[in-house]
């Protein structure tokens, strides 16, 4: 008997069928449920911060409950690179610099003109003038210096406005003659 006691398969099927094992395998399962649950439902915060489609979202949310564990795998191959956050603040990004390439032309001539440019290098026009303490080229509307925060003379920026508004007369003048 105490041979047979010490059989090691005998001991091995004892722990197997031992109230311990069942327990394990019980918790085992309980946290195996658990992480499925927990991965479909981080899938699906995260896919709804990547559809707008309401549909696409509960399909994601599907795949990962179909297929427990792969399939929140699967939908990190499927799912879209970038927030929807993300892609509006990238497409707003891109309309203000739209926005600033189409507004940086001449008053006169509306060539393009640089942000830095004093004046038109089409028509002469008188763009911007130097500050007078830092020499940054000043916007003729801004009532301050960006860089130096030194006040912009206010003559300064009537001197830019009536050269504009005389190349405008003067442009008017000359194009005249031509219809
Ligand atoms: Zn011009
Ligand atoms: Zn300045």
């Amino acid at each position: 008997m105490t041979f047979l006691s010490s059989d090691p398969f005998q001991s091995a099927s004892d722990f197997f069928g031992s109230t311990a094992w069942s327990i394990a395998l019980l918790l085992i399962q309980v946290f195996a449920v658990a992480l499925w649950l927990a991965l479909a439902y981080w899938v699906y915060q995260d896919a709804r911060r990547r559809f707008e489609n309401s549909g696409a979202i509960s399909a994601c949310v599907a795949i990962a409950l179909i297929i427990p564990f792969l399939g929140a795998l699967v939908y990190l191959f499927i799912r879209p690179p970038e927030y929807l956050t993300d892609a509006h603040d990238r497409e707003l990004e891109t309309l203000a610099l739209e926005s600033q390439v189409e507004g940086l032309r001449c008053p006169s001539c509306e060539g393009v003109v640089g942000p830095r440019f004093l004046v038109c290098p089409n028509c002469t026009t008188s763009l911007r003038q130097p500050c007078r303490r830092c020499s940054e080229p000043l916007d003729p509307h801004w009532q301050v210096c960006p860089y130096c925060a030194a006040p912009a003379s206010p003559t300064q920026n009537r001197a830019v406005e009536e050269t504009r508004v005389e190349r405008g007369r003067r442009s008017d003048v000359t194009e005249n003659p031509e219809y």
